[in-house]
């Protein structure tokens, strides 16, 4: 079997955008860790294509490598693996470096493309004996689908349904042995019997400072780019903890190079660059910070429930809930309590306020009138 981690007609589709995720002005999706318009055909030549060029992710790593040797020395399909972590951590392309090591052909397709049995039948009926199927967003995969695929991940066939009604009948349909891979964003999500029938889920940590310059040093090799050290280190530190930013980041930085500049990458173009494109000191952008700012300055710092605060913000809960605060939370400015989401004070000092108070003018800053009689909560 051939190695063909490319895209299969009609199965695969670009990671669907959620609403208010949906491509913005540039500048302020620059940091956004979804995928944006763009990013696929740069993306497609910087992935990494084995473990080795993997960066970062020790435990993942090594976890990984073990179920695979295991598999190939015994000459059978690895257990299902599922890949859990928030978007651009690398999911995707762990699952194509699964498919590599294992010398199979990879189908790519997504939870939301699976609405029916139907689709999902089509798809395994379709596999050839060791193929990794790799089920992105698998969270938000249709019930009749996922019940198709817990028979098809136990014991490798469907039943499929003919007819309707009273006539209906169905038909038992094997499928060869393959290895599901599924991403999540969302892994609180998966039902339990999904979650159970896969042998091994690996957590996708936010990556180091030096993990992200070793990412973005192999991107400009690859693309030709004239990037220093001191320039790769500042981009590093301001991209969120995630491959995807940085190397997204190292583009618009390289324009900022071509056209301002003679093309080469230092610490202060970087700095002069990131200004341009609104991305603070810690990688917060315009959502993070308003997302903190609605926190600390309408809600008094908390708590407060999660879609009255993406009301504020003009966003989806979703959005706040997977893109903003896996972050926030990450860098211990916000919280998450059963209350409802508060600022820490490390928010409060970002933001050039006291908590409570505007550190300038010592004026209170909750806007006490504007929400009098109301409770904050969701
Ligand atoms: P996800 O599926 O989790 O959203 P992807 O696998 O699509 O993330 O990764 C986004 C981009 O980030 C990839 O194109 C790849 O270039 C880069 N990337 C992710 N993880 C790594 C890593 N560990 N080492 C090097 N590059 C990485």
């Amino acid at each position: 079997m051939t190695a063909a981690p490319g895209p299969d007609a009609g199965e695969f589709e670009a990671r669907p955008v959620g609403p208010g995720e949906s491509a913005g002005e540039e500048p302020e999706d620059t940091t956004s860790p979804a995928l944006m318009p763009g990013d696929a055909d740069a993306e497609a030549s910087i992935r990494p294509r084995s473990l080795d060029e993997f960066v970062g992710q020790v435990r993942v790593r090594e976890q990984l490598e073990l179920v695979l040797s295991g598999a190939k020395l015994r000459g059978t399909p690895p257990d299902h693996v599922l890949l859990a972590g928030p978007p651009g951590l690398g999911k995707t392309s762990l699952a194509m470096i699964i498919a590599a090591e294992l010398g199979a052909a990879i189908r790519l397709t997504s939870g939301p493309a699976l609405e029916r049995a139907g689709d999902l039948a089509a798809i395994l009926s379709n596999l050839v004996e060791g193929d990794v199927l790799f089920i992105d967003e698998i969270h938000r995969i249709a019930r009749p689908a996922e019940e198709m695929l817990y028979l098809a991940m136990e014991d490798f066939r469907v039943d499929v349904m003919v007819g309707k009604g009273p006539g209906a009948t169905s038909i038992p349909l094997e499928v060869a042995p393959f290895t599901l891979v599924g991403a999540t964003t969302r892994s609180g999500q998966l039902t339990s019997p999904l979650r159970d029938r896969f042998g091994f889920t690996a957590h996708m940590e936010f990556y180091s400072p030096g993990e992200l310059t070793r990412v973005i040093t192999r991107s400009a090799t690859i693309l030709g780019i004239d990037l220093r050290p001191d320039g790769a280190s500042e981009i590093a530190r301001r991209s969120r903890g995630t491959p995807r930013i940085a190397n997204r980041l190292l583009r618009r930085v390289r324009d900022y190079a071509q056209v301002r500049a003679d093309g080469a990458i230092t610490v202060d173009i970087a700095h002069a660059a990131l200004a341009v494109y609104d991305v603070d000191e810690l990688g917060l952008d315009r959502l993070d910070r308003s997302v903190l700012g609605a926190l600390c300055r309408s809600f008094g710092g908390g708590p407060v429930g999660l879609t009255t605060l993406a009301v504020a913000v003009g966003e989806e809960p979703s959005t706040v809930e997977e893109v903003c605060e896996p972050f926030l939370v990450r860098v211990g400015m916000l919280a998450r309590t059963r209350q409802g989401r508060i600022a820490t004070p490390a928010a409060w000092a970002h933001l050039g306020l006291d908590v409570g108070r505007d550190a300038a003018t010592g004026v209170p800053v909750v806007e006490a009138t504007l929400f009098e009689g109301l409770q904050p909560g969701g």
